[in-house]
C-alpha cells in the first residue's frame, strides 16, 4: 500500500481568553491508498481539530499551527496559502460532515451543488455536469436521480442528505475522503447503509478515507486501522483488530467497555466516569491519569512514550513499561 497523506508531529493551538487551548499536541500518522483509518476519542480529544487541520478549516487566528507537518502529495499542506489550498479541497481532499443540512446549500438544488465543483475543479460544461451528477446520485443510491437532481436538500430525507453529500465529496474523485461523524445524526439502520455505501465506493474508487468518529462501533466494520485520541494525543494505535482483540491502552479499554456487546445487549454500558483534561492546562505527564483506574505515581510527571505491542500496533502507557505491575485486559473490554 502507498501512503497517500503523512501527519508528522502535528499540533495545533487556539487562542482563547481562557488560555493557549493545546487542542491537538503532537499526532502523527499516515494514511494509505484504499485504506480507512478511524481515529476515535470523546468529544474534545483533539480528532475533529485533527481533520479540519488537514482541510486547513481551522479559523487562524485563534487557530494555530504549533508544530509540524501535513505531507501530500510531497507538499506541507501547513504551509500552502488559502488559495493554494482552494485547489486542493474538494477537488484532492474532500470532506463530509455529521450533519449535511450544515453544509448543503438550502437555496440551491443538489444538481448544482454537485456541478459546482465539477465545473470549478474539472472544467466541464453545465451539461456535462448535469449528467456526471445523475450518475453520482445513482452512484450513492438516490432513486430516480434525474428527478431528484432537480430537489432542494429539505426535499431529501436525512439519509439522503448524507448520499447527497458524499456524491458531492466524491465528484472529482478525491484521493482523500475525510468524514467526520458521517452518520451520528442518522438513526441506526441508515447510519450502517451508510457506512457500506462508503465501503462500497471506496472498493470502486481507491479514495483512502479518514473516519472521525466517538463510537467504536462503527469502527468495527468499517476501519482497517484505528488511532485512539484522548486529550490531543494518540494514545493507541493498531490495526482494527488489535484494537478490538488485543486493546493496551486502559483508555481504548473504557470505550471498549461503554461499546454495546453484539451477544449481550441488556448488558449494562459502563461510561468512563469523570472529564477529559482542560487542553488550556493540560496535565504534565499522561493525559488519562484523572479518569484512569490504574494511575500510578510516574502517570502523573511524565507523559509515557510510544511502546510497539507490534510492527502495526503501539500505546502510549507506563503499564506497558517493564517495570510496571502486570494488568489484564479488563473483562469488560472484552469484545
Ligand atoms: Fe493510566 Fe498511567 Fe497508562 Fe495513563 S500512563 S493510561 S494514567 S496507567
Ligand atoms: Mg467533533
Amino acid at each position: 500500500m502507498s501512503k497517500i497523506l503523512e501527519v508528522n508531529d502535528l499540533s495545533v493551538s487556539f487562542d482563547t481568553y481562557g488560555g493557549d487551548v493545546k487542542a491537538v499536541r503532537g499526532v502523527t500518522f499516515e494514511l494509505n491508498e484504499k485504506e480507512t483509518l478511524a481515529i476515535v476519542g470523546e468529544s474534545g480529544s483533539g480528532k475533529s481539530v485533527t481533520a479540519q487541520s488537514l482541510m486547513r478549516l481551522i479559523p487562524m487566528p485563534p487557530g494555530k499551527f504549533v508544530n509540524g507537518s501535513i505531507i501530500f502529495k510531497g507538499q506541507d499542506l501547513t504551509e500552502k496559502s488559502e488559495k493554494q489550498m482552494e485547489a486542493i479541497r474538494g477537488k484532492e481532499i474532500s470532506m463530509i460532515f455529521q450533519d449535511p443540512m450544515t453544509s448543503l446549500n438550502p437555496t440551491m438544488t443538489i444538481g448544482k451543488q454537485i456541478s459546482e465543483s465539477l465545473i470549478k475543479h474539472q472544467n466541464m460544461s453545465k451539461k456535462d455536469a448535469h449528467e456526471r451528477g445523475i450518475e453520482l446520485l445513482k452512484l450513492v443510491g438516490i432513486p430516480t436521480p434525474e428527478k431528484r437532481i432537480n430537489q432542494y436538500p429539505h426535499e431529501y430525507s436525512g439519509g439522503m442528505r448524507q448520499r447527497a453529500m458524499i456524491a458531492i465529496a466524491l465528484a472529482c474523485n478525491p484521493k482523500i475522503l475525510i468524514a467526520d461523524e458521517p452518520t451520528t445524526a442518522l438513526d441506526v439502520t441508515i447510519q450502517a447503509q451508510i457506512m457500506d455505501l462508503m465501503k462500497e465506493l471506496q472498493e470502486k474508487t481507491g479514495t483512502a478515507i479518514l473516519l472521525i468518529t466517538h463510537d467504536l462501533g462503527v469502527v468495527a466494520n468499517a476501519a482497517h486501522r484505528v488511532a485512539v485520541m484522548y486529550g490531543g494525543k494518540i494514545v493507541e494505535t493498531g490495526d482494527v483488530d488489535e484494537i478490538f482483540y488485543n486493546p493496551q491502552h486502559p483508555y481504548t479499554w473504557g470505550l471498549l467497555g461503554s461499546m454495546p456487546k453484539l451477544d449481550n445487549r441488556d448488558e449494562e454500558l459502563q461510561a468512563i466516569p469523570g472529564s477529559p483534561p482542560d487542553l488550556a492546562d493540560p496535565p504534565k505527564g499522561c493525559p488519562f491519569v484523572t479518569r484512569c483506574p490504574f494511575a500510578m505515581k510516574v502517570c502523573e510527571n511524565r507523559m509515557p512514550e510510544y511502546t510497539d505491542v507490534s510492527n502495526t500496533q503501539k500505546a502510549a502507557c507506563w503499564l506497558l513499561d517493564e517495570r510496571a505491575p502486570k494488568v489484564e485486559i479488563p473483562e469488560s473490554a472484552r469484545v
